[in-house]
């Protein structure tokens, strides 16, 4: 079995999921008493929101570049930047290290065009919703995205960072999200995109009339089926 590494705490509530479905996953496979091979890397993530807030990217990006060196060196045979968000610098970590980075969108990418959609609604950060990083990863893969209106793209990332980033799930914030995703739905999206690590806290399948894409369950899943490629267990 390969070594996943998992470049965390961005914020570190999902990045509790990433560690639990990966160890699910690995154990479902192999059974018994069989658990994931992993190393973290978990940054402190004000000091990451606070270089986002002020559009300090580039020296985010070292910052993630120097951990994912880190998880190499550790024993990581591949790299997981467990953020959408961060994937505005995943060029910079890429470079960083000679193992493979498994490109959060590129997984998700897949997963909507499995299952026949081509039209994709998209909720996450303002970052990821308004700049061009992700949404023309996600295009370069065939694929259109719709986001939400300004105003409620404002209130996505909100509940994102003053909620579910320090372990707060709200009712009233489900709710006005399946009103968001009901609107984009109605305005011709064929699936949805859960495009922040932490929103699968919140929504289930269950809260979405068409299929949900839920990243990191993706992103995970991808990483252990690679890591188990491999293995000749
Ligand atoms: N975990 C979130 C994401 O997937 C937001 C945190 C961040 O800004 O990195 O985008």
């Amino acid at each position: 079995m390969l070594t996943i590494g998992l470049l965390g705490g961005m914020s570190w509530q999902s990045t509790v999921e990433y560690y639990r479905i990966a160890n699910e996953l690995v154990a479902a496979r192999l059974g018994g008493l069989h658990s994931a091979r992993l190393v973290m890397s978990s940054v402190d993530f004000a000091e990451i929101g606070q270089l986002q807030r002020s559009g300090q990217w580039d020296v985010a990006g070292q910052v993630l570049a120097q951990e994912a060196r880190n998880l190499q060196a550790a024993g990581a045979d591949m790299v997981l930047i467990c953020t959408n968000t961060m994937h505005k610098v995943a060029d910079q970590v890429a470079a960083a290290i000679t193992v493979p980075l498994v490109h959060l969108a590129d997984t998700t990418a897949a997963a909507v065009r499995a299952e026949g959609v081509r039209k994709v609604a998209l909720l996450g950060t303002a970052f990821t919703m308004e700049q061009d990083f992700y949404r023309d990863r996600l295009a370069s893969h065939g694929l259109e995205v719709l986001v939400p209106p300004a105003e409620d793209r404002e209130l996505v990332h909100r509940v994102i960072f003053e909620e579910l980033c320090v372990g707060v799930v709200r009712d009233e914030s489900r709710q006005a999200y399946r009103e968001i995703i009901t609107r984009l739905v109605e305005q011709g999206a064929e699936g949805v995109i859960l495009g922040c690590t932490e929103i699968e806290l919140l929504i289930s399948p269950d809260d979405c009339p068409v299929p949900s894409f839920p990243t990191t369950r993706l992103h995970i899943g991808a990483a252990v089926d690679r890591a188990l490629e491999l293995t000749s267990v």
